[in-house]
């Protein structure tokens, strides 16, 4: 019997366990471990409340998640109720699939002041993350900077458009949702260091900003590029910067109707959030590219008066003590998933944070190859027994699957009209759901 602990229930941590369950079927025993009582990392904390189709995914992690030899092993935090050596006596394998939750931070003045967030906090706050639901951000100003060029910030940009009808059907939580009613924010300016061809947005994200009740983006066609050069792009690159070239075409009495402007601002480095205790604005620095399209300074600068700042420029994993980290990728270190004898690492927390949900897919498959080459039959740990007398031992207070789905069912009761769930912002009211008889 091969014993696996995989830390981390998101797509990585569930496509691992699909992998081991086709590899070894019932000769393999599966524990994936979350800090949070319940499951799917960022398919319920991350992926927009509005884009319902795509969290559909989780299903097919439920369908892994009940197989009898794959258990859910809920509010324990590895590092701190576990340690990775205590996993490593306990299982064969122990998988790192921990994500990449941290943002990686501007490295400019001003960040620190009051009403600046980075996305993990921000998306976090309106996705109901227990860490970030207390966030309160201050929506009373008209503008709000979103500095990044890709997805991210895009879904940061339209949730702050977006009208309390257009949210009917999605899981925003309840105290965004009247934050966001109450918000007077008119102008959300999305800023890029690079061009429009640079930019690392997908077509459909970008086209739903046209569709908007409230928002209308605005694109200067002097940053386009000449549309010939178009073609040297990727297809769907290609078909991103279509999108930005119609909202540069839209004619102004169409955006008069709109009271919200999504302005992209291009070719704009921030080099300073600017304030006197909460910001108030934040200063840029024009950029040209190279001819291989990096970006430098020209020297010229402005500063957009802003009360709330956005910045959704890349996350980096939380290093584990003893555990290998490269710094500047802000990952673990390995190779191709392994990172030292016995331990592993898949999804964000192996790659850094790039790609969608389904490139974990092949990682997780890709990690039970070399995990199955290095642990042949097993070498006859306890696992889950031996987990099972320490966390008793230690009083922890696991949350089961089945809990979990206790914890489902209450979100789902007590859902607004037309909504999925409403979900429990706080890991106390989630165990005591999970606690119902
Ligand atoms: C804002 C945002 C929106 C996105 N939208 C999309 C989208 O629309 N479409 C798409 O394809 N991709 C999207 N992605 C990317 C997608 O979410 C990631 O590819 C995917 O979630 C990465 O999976 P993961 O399992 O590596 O990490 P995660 O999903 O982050 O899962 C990591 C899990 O590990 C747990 N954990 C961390 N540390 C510990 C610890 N010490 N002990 C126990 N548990 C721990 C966490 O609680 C979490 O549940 C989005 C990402 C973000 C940030």
């Amino acid at each position: 019997m091969r014993h696996i602990a995989i830390i981390g229930s998101g797509p990585a941590g569930y496509y691992t366990a699909e992998a081991a369950q086709k590899q070894w079927g019932e000769d393999v025993r599966v524990d994936i471990f979350d800090l949070l009582p319940v499951p799917y990392g960022l398919i319920r904390t991350g992926v927009a409340p509005d884009h319902q189709s795509i969290k559909g995914v989780s299903r097919r992690y439920e369908s892994t998640a009940q197989l009898d030899n794959v258990r859910f092993v809920g509010n324990v935090t590895v590092g701190e109720d576990i340690t990775i050596a205590e996993l490593q006596g306990l299982y064969d394998a122990v998988v790192l699939a921990t994500g990449a939750p941290n943002d990686k931070p501007a490295g400019i003045p001003g960040e620190g002041l009051e009403n600046v967030f980075g996305s993990a906090a921000f998306v976090g706050w309106y996705n109901g993350h227990p860490q970030f639901a207390k966030l309160n951000p201050d929506l009373t100003g008209r503008t709000a900077v979103v500095i990044g060029n890709g997805n991210v910030a895009l879904d940061v940009a339209r949730i702050l458009t977006k009208t309390a009808a257009e949210f009917t059907g999605s899981d925003i939580v309840a105290h965004a949702l009247h934050a966001l009613q109450k918000s007077h924010i008119e102008r959300v300016v999305i800023l890029g260091r690079r061009g429009p061809h640079q930019i690392a947005m997908t077509p459909k994200e970008l086209g739903e900003l046209a569709h908007l009740t409230r928002g209308c983006p605005r694109v200067d066609p002097a940053d386009l590029p000449d549309v010939e050069e178009d073609l040297f792009l990727e297809p769907g690159q290609r078909k991103s910067v279509e999108h930005l070239r119609s909202f540069a075409a839209i004619p102004e009495e169409f955006r008069c109707d709109k009271p919200v402007e999504i302005d992209f601002d291009f070719f704009a480095s921030p080099k300073a959030i600017v304030g006197d205790g909460r910001v108030s604005g934040i200063e840029i620095e024009r950029t040209v590219l190279d001819e291989n399209g990096r970006a430098s300074g020209t020297g010229e600068s402005y500063t957009i008066d802003c009360e709330l700042v956005v910045t959704c420029i890349g996350y980096k994993t939380s290093p584990i003590p003893g555990v290998p980290f490269e710094e500047n990728a802000g990952r673990f270190a390995n190779d191709e998933g392994r990172i030292l004898p016995g331990l592993y690492c898949v999804g964000w927390a192996r790659r850094g944070p790039s790609g969608t949900i389904g490139t974990n897919r092949p990682d997780g498959f890709g990690v039970i190859e070399k995990i199955a080459e290095d642990i042949g039959v097993g070498s006859g740990k306890a696992g889950r027994p031996g987990f099972d007398r320490l966390a008793e031992e230690r009083k922890l207070d696991v949350v089961t699957f089945r809990d979990w789905k206790k914890i489902e069912e209450a979100e789902e009761a007590r859902a607004r009209e037309g909504a999925p769930r409403e979900k429990f912002t706080d890991v106390d009211e989630m165990i005591k759901a999970a606690s119902k008889p």
